[in-house]
Parts: C-alpha cells; structure tokens; sequence
C-alpha cells in the first residue's frame, strides 16, 4: 500500500501538467482557465484584446497557485507532517510554503504593475502599442482595428488551443497561453523552415503534415515568432495572407490528402514482404508513366494461404507493371474522398486485371 502522500503528490503532479498544458481530455472536460473564468472573462467575440488581456493574468495567477494547491493539498493528506500549524512543521515545508506564497504574491504585483494606466504594461498591450503610428496613435486605436477584424467571419483561424493562429485583414496573431504575438500583414514576411510528416496510423485517421512558418517583421519592435499550420490549410491561409511567404529549399508542402497519401502507401509498401524477381523476367518501364521502372507486384498477403477469411482480397497474376507512386496514386483516387480515415483498411482493383488488393498486398520488386 503506497503512503496518502506520494500516491496524493503523483496525482497533485499529473493534475498540474495536464492543468498547464492541457491535453484534449482535459479541454473536453472543461477543466480550462477559461471554462472555470469564463464569467469574468467575458467573451473573446465581443473584445478580443480586453479578453486575451484578462485570460493571460488569470492564467498566470492560476498557475502560480499551483504549489500552494500542493502544499494545501498536503495538509489534508499527510496531516502527520503538521504541515497545518506552520511552526510543527519541518523546514524544508516551511521552505516551500514560504517560496509558494512568495511566487503567489510576486504574480498578484506583477498583475498590479500590468493594469496600471489601464493595462498599458501588460505584455499585451506593449505588443499593440509597437504597431502604434500617427494615423493609429496608441495601444487603444490597436485594439479596436484587432477587434472588429476578429470579428468578421472570414478570418483565418486554426491551430492547437494552446498556439492559436488567427489571420485577420490587417493582422496575424498568436494567441499562446501566456501572451499574444501581433504582426501587421504589411510589414511582415514568412518563411515556411519546416515540415513534418505524420503517417496515417491506427491513431490519426488521415495523413497530415504540419508546417512551421517563421513569421518576422520589418518593425524592429517586434520579435519574430513561429506559427503552426497543417499543409491542408496552407492554401487557405495564403489565400487570407498578403505578406510574401518564401520557402526554405529543402521543404516540400503536401496540400492535398492524396498527396499526403502517397507517403504512407510508400511507407507501408517498404514494409511489406519484397517479390524476388524471377531471374528469366525483366522489368519494363511503368505503363502509368513510363518515367520509372515498374517496382511493383501485387501478391495477397493480407491472409493466410487456404484459410476462410473474409477478405475481397484476391491474387493478381500480372507481372510488375505499376511503379509505386503511380500504384498508390490509382489507389488513392479509387477511394471515398470524403472519409480518408478508410482507406488504409480498404480493397481497390488490381489497374490492370481488376483483381482486387489492399495496401498489405503491395509488394516491391526486390
Ligand atoms: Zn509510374
Ligand atoms: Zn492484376
Ligand atoms: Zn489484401
């Protein structure tokens, strides 16, 4: 039997990272700085600034409440440790009660120092006051354009909660859980540095590949920062950007499912079983486009010889005809486009013979 106390400090930990960096599960469950706060909030429709202005504070005061969470969490597990009666207590928990409170009261001041002249030294409003001009004197004239652009509904917006992009009109943000990052679309220019690919897998239903764009500004107040796209959104977001994007030399954007595709069937063909040729046969060129030779023969795999299975699977007796983007680009575009979490489980017909295959049968000519 595990002691009250580690068992209620490993559960206190887990609470706290999934509290800071909340995992969908924990959204779902609204167990958010925003849920809980979201009276006093108010909403981020109506004033978009004045709200991400009040959610950062709140987030920072929260979290730096954590330790004392723990410390009073600790007082009702271990009531052996005295940690109640803070004179009984040991000094290594004095210590860290001391620290708690010390970080608690540090965030309480800083808050303080942010509103003062009406929240003009908030982090926030000093990222708004750098795109401050003439024609748009101060941080407030900022906030009011930020606004009513976030208001239109034919902004651009996606990301993960924790790193939101939005692209308005006139602005990209990012909107992060402790501050929002503003560049203006005309004085900004974006550099997609890289790109990840993520194989469709029993987890993620489709393929998809994220971007990194490194968003930098001709205004030297404003620090460059990255932002994180799915491919698919690409074309979206250029649609809604009129800064110029350049991309690095050595990254190539997938922007359509079949495309993102075509990795994984490559992928997954790599690892099934390789055709050893027959020393007699010789590989022709690709009859889809006679660029490559054919590196591909189809043999039913995906069950075992004899049994019953219920599989549609049948073997195909064509010798190495395809090469594999080509075959894989035939079995991408005999699939429902709309549901492409399916189509690694599901049967196409052999090109040529129409005997049908799935992605298990693919093999490499070796
Ligand atoms: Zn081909
Ligand atoms: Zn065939
Ligand atoms: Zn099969």
């Amino acid at each position: 039997m595990e002691p009250p106390d580690a068992t209620f400090t490993l559960a206190y930990l887990v609470f706290a990272f999934c509290f800071v960096f909340t995992p969908n599960e924990f959204r779902s469950a609204g167990v958010t700085v925003q849920n809980l706060f979201s009276s006093w909030l108010g909403s981020e429709e109506v004033g978009f600034v004045q709200y991400q202005v009040r959610r950062t504070s709140v987030t920072l005061l929260v979290h730096s409440a954590l330790p004392l969470g723990y410390y009073a969490g600790m007082c009702i597990a271990a009531p052996e440790k005295n940690l109640a009666y803070f004179t009984l207590a040991s000094a290594g928990w004095q210590a860290f009660l001391a620290l708690s409170l010390c970080l608690q009261l540090l965030s309480w001041g800083l808050i303080l120092y942010w509103s003062r002249r009406q929240w003009s030294n908030h982090p926030i409003s000093r990222a708004l006051q750098a795109h401050a001009t003439p024609q748009r004197a101060g941080w407030g004239v900022v906030a009011t354009s930020i606004n009513t652009e976030f208001r239109r509904i034919d902004k651009f917006a996606t990301g993960a909660p924790g790193a939101r992009v939005i692209v308005t009109d006139t602005w990209l943000l990012k909107v992060t859980t402790y501050h929002v990052h503003v560049a203006q679309q005309t004085d900004t220019h974006l550099t997609v540095t890289d790109s990840r690919q993520h194989h469709m897998s029993p987890d993620s239903a489709t393929p998809t590949q994220i971007l990194t764009l490194r968003v930098a500004s001709i205004n030297p107040a404003v620090k460059p920062f990255d932002i994180r796209l799915m491919s698919t959104e690409y074309s979206e977001l250029r649609e809604k950007l009129h800064a110029p994007i350049r991309r690095a030399t050595n990254v190539v954007i997938h922007q359509t499912i079949s495309e993102l595709f075509l990795d994984t069937f490559k992928a997954q063909a790599q690892l099934n079983q390789p055709y050893l040729l027959p020393s007699e046969m010789e590989v022709e060129a690709c009859i889809g486009c006679m660029q490559v030779p054919a590196g591909t023969k189809l043999i039913r795999h995906c069950c075992e010889e004899g049994s019953d299975s219920d599989s549609e699977c049948r073997q195909c007796f064509c010798r190495p005809m395809w090469c594999l983007s080509c075959l894989g680009r035939w079995f991408a575009s005999r699939q429902d486009q709309e549901r492409p979490e399916t189509w690694l489980a599901s049967c196409v017909p052999c090109p040529t013979c129409r005997s049908k295959f799935c992605i298990l049968d693919v093999c490499l000519v070796g």
